[in-house]
């Protein structure tokens, strides 16, 4: 049976009148690596829980928990929410149709599988190499969902595919990185927190 060497520890909570518990949780073997070390948080102040949340990622050092406002967290929640819904509306626009087809077109007329990696390398679809793509191949319609909106907007700006809407496509491509660039201004900011006083 397995079993986790488990290191628990606690510090006062940002209002002081209760703890924030830290975990951390390592396979109980000696061939355990520090990939598999597991953190985990938890606010045991229930005021603190409503002002207050765990920030934690899934993957390098953000996967060492903070605690950060629940205002900033939320704040970037909708600022991202704006983004993704504009970009859906750019994507599903008149002008993004066109250029969507135009673009799955030239994907599936390429006459040999070496032309249609090499077109979907150059659009920034894919980066494998040729053996890679021969496994598994993809075609026009697969091609526009991999790109995605920002992709599209991209492409769109190049004369060569926006054509006659390439106008439309550069303001939509200032308006998604904008949008974009709001999210990152949010701070996300690991509030201090202090050693229990005993
Ligand atoms: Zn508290």
């Amino acid at each position: 049976m397995s079993t986790n060497d488990v290191t628990e520890y606690s510090v006062m909570c940002p209002c002081g009148a209760g703890t924030v518990t830290f975990l951390e949780s390592i396979p109980d073997h000696a061939f355990a690596r520090e990939s598999q070390r597991e953190y985990s948080a938890q606010i045991d102040c229930s005021e603190c829980r409503l002002n207050f949340v765990v920030h934690q990622q899934s993957f390098g050092e953000g996967k060492k928990p903070t605690i950060v406002s629940r205002e900033q967290v939320e704040a970037r929640k909708a600022a991202a929410a704006l983004h993704d819904a504009t970009a859906l509306e750019l994507f599903k626009s008149p002008e993004s149709k066109r250029l969507s087809r135009a673009i799955s077109d030239l994907v599936d007329n390429e006459p040999t599988m070496a032309a249609r990696h090499r077109l979907l390398r150059r659009l920034g679809v894919i980066y494998e190499t040729l053996p890679t793509f021969r496994k598994r191949p993809i075609g026009g319609s697969e091609a526009v969902s991999r790109l995605g909106a920002a992709g599209l907007m991209r492409l769109g700006c190049l004369s060569e595919f926006g054509g006659g809407d390439t106008e439309f496509f550069i303001e939509a491509s200032r308006e998604l990185a904008e949008l974009k660039g709001a999210v990152q201004s949010i701070p996300l900011e690991a509030v201090k927190l202090s050693p229990m006083s005993s």
